[in-house]
Protein backbone atom coordinates (compact mmCIF):
# COMPACT_ATOMS: atom_id res chain seq x y z
CA UNK A 1 0.00 0.00 0.00
CA UNK A 2 1.31 3.45 -0.65
CA UNK A 3 0.97 6.04 1.82
CA UNK A 4 -1.19 9.27 0.77
CA UNK A 5 1.26 11.47 0.05
CA UNK A 6 3.60 8.92 -1.97
CA UNK A 7 0.86 9.07 -4.68
CA UNK A 8 1.80 10.88 -7.63
CA UNK A 9 -0.51 9.22 -10.64
CA UNK A 10 -3.93 11.00 -11.05
CA UNK A 11 -7.64 8.88 -11.30
CA UNK A 12 -10.45 8.75 -13.21
CA UNK A 13 -13.47 9.17 -11.04
CA UNK A 14 -16.91 8.89 -12.46
CA UNK A 15 -20.01 9.56 -10.50
CA UNK A 16 -23.03 8.21 -12.41
CA UNK A 17 -26.18 7.21 -11.40
CA UNK A 18 -29.42 8.55 -11.12
CA UNK A 19 -30.05 9.76 -7.55
CA UNK A 20 -29.01 13.55 -6.19
CA UNK A 21 -25.52 14.10 -5.31
CA UNK A 22 -23.19 13.96 -8.33
CA UNK A 23 -22.60 17.79 -9.46
CA UNK A 24 -22.17 18.07 -5.77
CA UNK A 25 -20.22 15.08 -4.84
CA UNK A 26 -17.80 17.24 -7.89
CA UNK A 27 -17.96 20.43 -6.13
CA UNK A 28 -17.00 18.89 -2.78
CA UNK A 29 -13.70 17.70 -4.27
CA UNK A 30 -13.18 20.71 -6.06
CA UNK A 31 -12.84 22.14 -2.26
CA UNK A 32 -10.67 19.56 -0.97
CA UNK A 33 -8.38 20.03 -4.21
CA UNK A 34 -8.52 23.76 -3.83
CA UNK A 35 -7.19 23.88 0.04
CA UNK A 36 -4.71 21.50 -0.89
CA UNK A 37 -3.24 24.39 -3.42
CA UNK A 38 -4.06 22.42 -6.47
CA UNK A 39 -5.29 24.35 -9.97
CA UNK A 40 -8.56 22.99 -10.97
CA UNK A 41 -10.91 23.63 -13.97
CA UNK A 42 -14.39 23.21 -13.38
CA UNK A 43 -16.11 22.72 -16.96
CA UNK A 44 -20.03 22.02 -17.10
CA UNK A 45 -21.56 20.65 -20.01
CA UNK A 46 -25.15 20.70 -20.91
CA UNK A 47 -26.41 23.42 -18.32
CA UNK A 48 -26.31 26.83 -19.70
CA UNK A 49 -25.33 30.18 -18.46
CA UNK A 50 -27.85 29.49 -15.72
CA UNK A 51 -27.24 31.22 -12.22
CA UNK A 52 -26.45 28.35 -9.75
CA UNK A 53 -25.41 28.88 -6.07
CA UNK A 54 -22.57 27.56 -7.23
CA UNK A 55 -22.13 30.20 -9.58
CA UNK A 56 -22.77 33.17 -7.41
CA UNK A 57 -20.01 31.49 -4.72
CA UNK A 58 -17.42 30.89 -7.07
CA UNK A 59 -17.65 34.51 -8.80
CA UNK A 60 -17.45 35.88 -5.31
CA UNK A 61 -14.77 33.85 -4.09
CA UNK A 62 -12.55 34.60 -7.21
CA UNK A 63 -10.16 31.82 -6.45
CA UNK A 64 -6.75 32.12 -7.95
CA UNK A 65 -6.53 28.99 -8.86
CA UNK A 66 -10.58 27.79 -9.87
CA UNK A 67 -11.70 28.29 -13.65
CA UNK A 68 -15.85 27.28 -13.46
CA UNK A 69 -16.96 27.51 -17.00
CA UNK A 70 -20.47 26.72 -17.98
CA UNK A 71 -20.41 25.79 -21.53
CA UNK A 72 -23.67 23.78 -22.49
CA UNK A 73 -26.99 24.97 -24.02
CA UNK A 74 -29.21 24.59 -21.55
CA UNK A 75 -31.26 21.54 -19.98
CA UNK A 76 -30.52 18.16 -22.29
CA UNK A 77 -34.72 17.78 -23.02
CA UNK A 78 -35.29 21.71 -24.20
CA UNK A 79 -34.46 22.62 -27.75
CA UNK A 80 -31.02 23.95 -28.22
CA UNK A 81 -27.67 23.59 -30.00
CA UNK A 82 -26.60 20.72 -27.68
CA UNK A 83 -24.06 19.15 -30.24
CA UNK A 84 -22.36 22.19 -30.97
CA UNK A 85 -22.10 23.33 -27.61
CA UNK A 86 -20.90 19.96 -26.73
CA UNK A 87 -18.39 20.46 -28.97
CA UNK A 88 -16.77 23.56 -27.92
CA UNK A 89 -16.74 22.71 -24.80
CA UNK A 90 -14.89 19.52 -25.59
CA UNK A 91 -12.40 21.87 -27.50
CA UNK A 92 -11.86 23.81 -24.21
CA UNK A 93 -11.61 20.17 -22.45
CA UNK A 94 -8.80 18.88 -24.63
CA UNK A 95 -6.71 22.23 -24.06
CA UNK A 96 -7.19 21.19 -20.17
CA UNK A 97 -6.52 17.50 -21.01
CA UNK A 98 -3.18 18.51 -22.34
CA UNK A 99 -2.38 21.03 -19.58
CA UNK A 100 0.45 19.83 -17.11
CA UNK A 101 -0.81 22.96 -15.26
CA UNK A 102 -4.41 21.13 -14.20
CA UNK A 103 -4.17 19.03 -10.88
CA UNK A 104 -7.73 18.45 -11.30
CA UNK A 105 -10.63 18.44 -14.64
CA UNK A 106 -14.15 17.87 -13.85
CA UNK A 107 -16.13 17.77 -16.72
CA UNK A 108 -19.63 17.65 -15.12
CA UNK A 109 -22.51 15.88 -17.18
CA UNK A 110 -20.13 14.97 -19.51
CA UNK A 111 -21.89 11.48 -19.13
CA UNK A 112 -25.20 12.85 -20.62
CA UNK A 113 -23.26 14.64 -23.39
CA UNK A 114 -21.81 10.89 -23.91
CA UNK A 115 -25.05 9.19 -23.77
CA UNK A 116 -26.74 11.36 -26.44
CA UNK A 117 -24.02 11.19 -28.74
CA UNK A 118 -23.15 14.76 -28.71
CA UNK A 119 -19.33 13.84 -28.90
CA UNK A 120 -17.91 10.83 -30.22
CA UNK A 121 -17.04 8.18 -27.21
CA UNK A 122 -13.43 6.93 -28.97
CA UNK A 123 -12.34 10.85 -29.02
CA UNK A 124 -12.91 11.77 -25.61
CA UNK A 125 -11.40 7.87 -24.31
CA UNK A 126 -8.13 8.70 -26.40
CA UNK A 127 -7.99 12.06 -24.55
CA UNK A 128 -8.68 10.47 -21.12
CA UNK A 129 -5.64 7.77 -21.68
CA UNK A 130 -3.30 10.35 -23.30
CA UNK A 131 -3.37 12.83 -20.36
CA UNK A 132 -0.79 14.18 -18.10
CA UNK A 133 -0.24 11.19 -15.53
CA UNK A 134 -0.69 13.18 -12.64
CA UNK A 135 -3.94 14.84 -14.10
CA UNK A 136 -7.38 13.60 -12.17
CA UNK A 137 -10.15 13.48 -13.32
CA UNK A 138 -13.78 13.72 -12.48
CA UNK A 139 -16.61 13.22 -14.43
CA UNK A 140 -20.33 12.99 -13.56
CA UNK A 141 -24.04 12.79 -14.76
CA UNK A 142 -26.14 10.16 -15.66
CA UNK A 143 -25.92 7.34 -17.77
CA UNK A 144 -22.62 6.89 -18.16
CA UNK A 145 -21.40 4.61 -21.22
CA UNK A 146 -19.72 1.38 -20.44
CA UNK A 147 -16.31 1.97 -21.69
CA UNK A 148 -15.85 4.70 -20.08
CA UNK A 149 -16.44 3.14 -16.84
CA UNK A 150 -14.43 0.31 -17.64
CA UNK A 151 -11.31 3.35 -18.07
CA UNK A 152 -12.38 4.80 -15.13
CA UNK A 153 -10.57 3.97 -11.74
CA UNK A 154 -13.31 5.43 -9.40
CA UNK A 155 -17.05 4.52 -10.40
CA UNK A 156 -19.88 5.66 -7.56
CA UNK A 157 -23.33 4.70 -8.57
CA UNK A 158 -25.94 7.39 -7.04
CA UNK A 159 -29.47 5.43 -6.76
CA UNK A 160 -32.34 7.78 -5.84
CA UNK A 161 -34.39 6.24 -3.15
CA UNK A 162 -36.87 8.90 -2.83
CA UNK A 163 -36.98 12.60 -3.88
CA UNK A 164 -39.26 15.35 -3.87
CA UNK A 165 -39.81 15.41 -7.63
CA UNK A 166 -41.53 12.55 -7.11
CA UNK A 167 -44.26 14.00 -4.53
CA UNK A 168 -44.21 16.95 -7.93
CA UNK A 169 -42.02 19.31 -5.77
CA UNK A 170 -39.80 21.46 -8.11
CA UNK A 171 -36.21 22.23 -7.95
CA UNK A 172 -35.60 23.69 -4.72
CA UNK A 173 -32.74 27.12 -4.51
CA UNK A 174 -29.97 26.53 -2.19
CA UNK A 175 -30.50 22.37 -2.44
CA UNK A 176 -30.70 21.60 -6.39
CA UNK A 177 -28.92 24.89 -7.74
P1 LIG B 1 -26.76 17.73 -7.66
O1 LIG B 1 -26.31 18.83 -8.62
O2 LIG B 1 -27.79 18.27 -6.72
O3 LIG B 1 -25.63 17.00 -7.04
P2 LIG B 1 -27.00 15.64 -9.59
O4 LIG B 1 -25.83 16.22 -10.28
O5 LIG B 1 -26.83 14.33 -8.94
O6 LIG B 1 -27.58 16.67 -8.55
P3 LIG B 1 -28.47 15.75 -12.10
O7 LIG B 1 -28.77 14.48 -12.80
O8 LIG B 1 -27.36 16.62 -12.63
O9 LIG B 1 -28.26 15.48 -10.54
O10 LIG B 1 -29.79 16.56 -12.03
C1 LIG B 1 -29.86 17.90 -11.77
C2 LIG B 1 -31.10 18.26 -11.02
O11 LIG B 1 -32.02 17.18 -10.94
C3 LIG B 1 -30.79 18.64 -9.58
O12 LIG B 1 -31.58 19.76 -9.28
C4 LIG B 1 -31.23 17.45 -8.77
O13 LIG B 1 -31.72 17.79 -7.49
C5 LIG B 1 -32.34 16.87 -9.60
N1 LIG B 1 -32.39 15.43 -9.35
C6 LIG B 1 -31.39 14.63 -9.02
N2 LIG B 1 -31.79 13.37 -8.82
C7 LIG B 1 -33.10 13.37 -9.04
C8 LIG B 1 -34.14 12.36 -8.99
N3 LIG B 1 -33.86 11.11 -8.66
N4 LIG B 1 -35.40 12.73 -9.29
C9 LIG B 1 -35.68 14.00 -9.63
N5 LIG B 1 -34.76 15.00 -9.69
C10 LIG B 1 -33.50 14.69 -9.40
MG1 LIG C 1 -25.46 17.03 -12.09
Amino acid sequence: MLKEDDRTAGILLNITGNGKGKTTSAFGITIRALGWGWNVVFLQFVKGTVETGEKHFFDALNHPLLRFEQLGAGLSWHPGDHKGMAETGWKRAEEMLHSDQVNLLVMDELNIALHYQWLELDRVLDALRQRPPHQNVVITGRYAPAPLLELSDLVSEIRSVKHPYDKGIPAIRGIDF
